[in-house]
């Protein structure tokens, strides 16, 4: 692997204690083209722009992929990485839906620990502190003929990020618009999928809620995820979500969550969840919990669900309640705190 290092940090002049999610970069960042077949020259450079053509094939037709994960701090002060081959195995299988290149393990691995390694003092300290890290890769061909690109891009940066408090969510069943529907890309991490939802997101948010609840788009029969995050829900008792059947993104959060749900003896069950049965079963009582679930929040706890025109709540959750102790767990071993039985926590150094 090539490095080039910066010449002088941008650490000193940043702001660490008051940061916005997602403007803030660490100092350098991996690159690695896809040339006449093969992926070329790893190298890690100061974090910088790029010069593309216009004719950039993705800036047209939105061939590229993504992944989201998190460093954290452990208690002995080293940086370890969430299951990072989960993100892997999952971008590459993003690369074969989109008819990309897949990336070899090792080098996507080596590359993601040594940016660590070079940028680690960018990680914020404090609770929920984290270097949020942000591989993709995108088709590089200058052509403008719709057909998958030779060429690709593939990058790797960070940027630090700090817990912050949220709300409880307030989220409006979408019975109108989808975010993926059977065929289509719904389950890998596409940036068309995020475009598409742009719209009815906002009109949600005009309307006062967070997020939507999206249910799928044949019949608006079932609920499939919450905002750019997996859904639970506790219904009588058992831990349930929606089951992964073509629309859904496999979430490593989610996996996550059951593995550690089912380890600790609870009820649990993957299967369709029907808007009809979390409506009436919030107007019971039977749904006691609802909450989403992804790398960037780990566990949002749902207040409102805005069902139409009515806004259903759903009880505070308690400190002591399954949803937070899970939550805790899955931090507790993120942070080096509980042993990692999974093997999940990967060090950087
Ligand atoms: C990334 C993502 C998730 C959550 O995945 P994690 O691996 O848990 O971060 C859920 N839904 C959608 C649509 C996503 O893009």
């Amino acid at each position: 692997m090539d490095i080039k290092r910066i010449e002088r940090s941008r650490l000193p002049e940043t702001d660490l204690e008051n940061l916005k999610f997602g403007r803030v970069f660490t100092d350098h960042m991996f690159l690695m083209d896809h040339v006449d077949g093969a992926w070329q020259r790893p190298q890690i450079m100061p974090f910088g722009d790029l010069e593309l053509s216009p004719a950039t094939l993705v800036l047209h037709y939105a061939q590229t992929i993504f992944e989201g994960m998190k460093a954290y701090r452990n208690e002995k002060g080293e940086v370890a990485l969430f299951r990072p081959q989960a993100n892997i195995a999952r971008m590459n299988r993003s690369a074969n839906r989109m008819c990309m290149p897949e990336l070899p393990e090792d080098v996507f691995l080596e590359g993601l620990k040594e940016l660590v390694r070079m940028d680690g003092e960018w990680l914020p300290e404090g609770k929920d502190a984290a270097l949020y890290i942000r591989p993709f890769m995108f088709a590089s061909d200058e052509y403008i003929g719709v057909k998958p690109s030779d060429g690709y891009r593939f990058m790797i940066f960070m940027s630090p990020v700090r817990g912050y408090y949220q709300e409880p969510l307030r989220v409006r069943m979408e019975l109108k618009y989808s975010r993926a529907f059977p065929g289509g890309t719904g389950e890998v991490k596409c940036g068309g999928n995020y475009a598409g939802g742009l719209y009815p997101s906002k009109m949600g948010q005009d309307a006062g809620y967070h997020q939507l609840l999206w249910t799928d788009a044949m019949e608006h029969k079932y609920i499939e995820e919450s905002g750019t995050m997996n859904v639970f829900f506790i219904i009588d008792g058992v831990l349930t979500t929606p089951s992964l059947d073509g629309t859904i993104l496999p979430g490593i959060t989610r996996d996550s969550i059951l593995a550690l749900a089912r380890g600790k003896g609870m009820r649990v069950e993957e299967r369709k969840v029907t808007v009809d049965e979390v409506v009436t079963g919030i107007r019971s009582g039977k749904v006691s919990a609802a909450f989403g679930a992804g790398t960037a929040v780990t566990i949002a706890p749902i207040r409102v669900v805005g069902y139409k025109g009515e806004d259903l709540h759903l009880p505070e959750l308690q400190a002591d309640s399954e949803v937070l102790v899970i939550g805790k767990l899955l931090d507790d071993i993120r942070r080096g705190r509980v042993a990692d039985t999974h093997g999940w926590v990967v060090r950087a150094s």
